[in-house]
């Protein structure tokens, strides 16, 4: 094992070895070849980097609103500088192309540039005279120090719903990347060494289960945000509350794309397409149901089969490539026992994705654009989520009957409309139990200064992921009346 692919964590600004008893590979899911090794970092590194942050905290949250944001200012233009190393490194680990990588990171530096707002985000507000000659004032102070916990499908972009807005707001952090693609992170956080950030005010901790477990119990940690599968969220949010702490955490999805009749096709096929395939449907907003209403029924399954039969399978670095691999061999296995598992319950395989081969790649975790057609509404496979570009279509006769399915369903993190009526998407808009809405989009990706609204199955806790909301769940408020004679 050469030392130089062995992962650290930044504590305290500094690199640090990790004692780890446990490593595991970090693997090219597209060539299977081993890019490093992530430590399994034990409790009491944890517990180091808390320490860290603790003792940052003091002298951080004095630090004035306008000095820490400058901070992020150099942060951005490092990130931009950086730009397409990280998006290489997002591609090597993760699988995606490297557009989406691009796009991923993106996203991430939009968060950065929401946070530099913080001395407006964070105001309180005030009241004079609530009684005579007494003023009331509400300010908003830092929560203490806070954490992430990271999936693997945005290596880059997730830590930045949360990490640039709690340190704005005067906390201080710790990051937990998801094991499985720890490098960008290490790429992310070379670049805040070189932001010259006061000691301990980030900190980086790789590892799993029992990593996450130490944060969970960690008394002096106030707040966690967390993303990933929905039994985790659901354990995260039980066991962190449960001590005591703020929890926001984000889950999984099954998301459906209702298409009207009156849709355009062409602007529905490219959309929908986008929103099944790309990432290789790894997106937690990704279609992964197409609710064909009436008519639709007559264009909707050949315009999808072609556009999954033609997309372009491979290595996400290699020039048109449209779609790389799944994460893992157990992701694939996973995936492909589901299509046998629609299949079994009725469904028509129009498109088949499974045992696919690509040249050059033979070993890679490849599954192609899968198409299920007639999926029994009721059955396992339009229920779950497949995590994989996995299509499933249903029909029904009117758009009442597609949106009692989208709320009949345990997830409420995206669900999107195609029409050309006004009419039919407002009464989406305003029936449709699900946090983050599409008409005429196929990934309606909450920006930077909105909130990542998932609903129901989807998220655990009160405020979401970035813009008002982050510095909402990064703030703790305070109310003051004074009254002087
Ligand atoms: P995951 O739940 O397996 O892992 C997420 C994180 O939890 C990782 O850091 C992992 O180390 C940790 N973890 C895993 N098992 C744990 C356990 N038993 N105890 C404590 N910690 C544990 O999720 P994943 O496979 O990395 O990511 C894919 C999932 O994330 C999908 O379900 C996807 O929908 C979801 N996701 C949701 C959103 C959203 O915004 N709602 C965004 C991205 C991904």
């Amino acid at each position: 094992m050469s030392t130089e692919n062995i992962l650290q964590n930044y504590i305290n600004n500094e690199w640090r070895q990790s004692s780890a008893s446990e490593y595991l590979d970090v693997t090219n899911p597209a060539t299977t070849e081993v890019l490093g090794k992530v430590p399994l970092s034990p409790s009491a590194e944890v517990d180091q980097a808390v320490q860290a942050a603790a003792e940052a905290l003091v002298e951080w949250r004095r630090t004035p609103p306008t000095n820490r944001i400058q901070y992020l200012f150099k942060f951005k233009n490092l990130l931009e500088a950086n730009f397409d190393d990280i998006a290489r490194t997002i591609t090597m680990e993760c699988g995606k192309t490297l557009d989406e990588s691009r796009g991923e990171m993106r996203r991430a530096i939009e968060n950065v540039e929401v946070a530099c707002g913080i001395p407006t985000l964070m105001q309180g507000y005030n009241l004079e005279d609530i009684a005579t000659g007494i003023d009331e004032v509400m300010i908003r102070q830092p929560v203490g120090v806070c954490a992430a916990i990271a999936p693997f499908n945005f290596p880059g972009m997730i830590v930045f719903w949360f990490m640039p807005y709690a340190i704005a707001c005067g906390n201080t952090y710790i990051v937990k990347p998801s094991e499985k693609v720890p490098l960008t992170m290490q790429k992310i956080f070379q670049l805040i060494e070189q932001v010259g950030l006061p000691k301990g005010v980030i900190n980086l901790v790789n590892g799993s289960k029992e990593t996450v477990d130490t944060i969970l119990e960690h008394p002096t940690i106030k707040a966690i945000s967390f993303v990933g599968s929905t039994p985790v969220a659901k354990y995260v949010y039980g066991r962190a509350t449960a001590n005591g702490k703020r929890a926001q955490c984000q889950g999984g999805a099954k998301n459906p794309m209702i298409v009207l009749p009156d849709a355009d096709d062409e602007l529905t096929r490219i959309a929908v397409t986008e929103s099944a395939f790309g990432c290789a449907g790894q997106r937690c907003l990704a279609a992964s149901l197409a609710v064909m209403v009436g008519e639709a029924k007559d264009w909707f399954p050949d315009a999808m089969t072609e556009a999954a039969t033609t997309r372009v399978v491979g290595y996400g670095l290699e020039a048109g490539v449209e779609m790389g691999p799944v994460i893992t061999s157990q992701s694939k296995d996973r995936i492909e026992g589901l299509i046998q598992k629609g299949s079994d319950e009725g469904a028509k395989v129009l498109v088949d994705g499974r045992n696919a081969s690509i040249s050059g790649y033979e070993a890679g975790n490849f599954v192609r654009p899968t198409i299920l057609n007639d999926v029994n509404p009721s059955g396992e496979i339009a229920q779950t989520e497949i995590f994989g570009p996995v299509l499933s279509l249903i029909h029904v006769n009117t758009i009442d009957d597609a949106i009692a399915m989208v709320n009949s369903g345990r997830y409420g993190n995206m669900a999107c409309l195609f029409t050309g009526s006004g009419a039919a998407a407002r009464k989406f808009r305003y029936e449709a139990e699900i946090g983050n809405i599409g008409i005429n989009l196929g990934v309606a990706a909450p920006m930077a200064f909105f909130p990542f609204s998932g609903w129901k199955e989807s998220f655990f806790g009160d405020m979401h992921g970035q813009g008002r909301d982050a510095v909402e769940f990064f703030t703790q408020k305070k109310v003051v009346a004074e009254r002087w004679a």
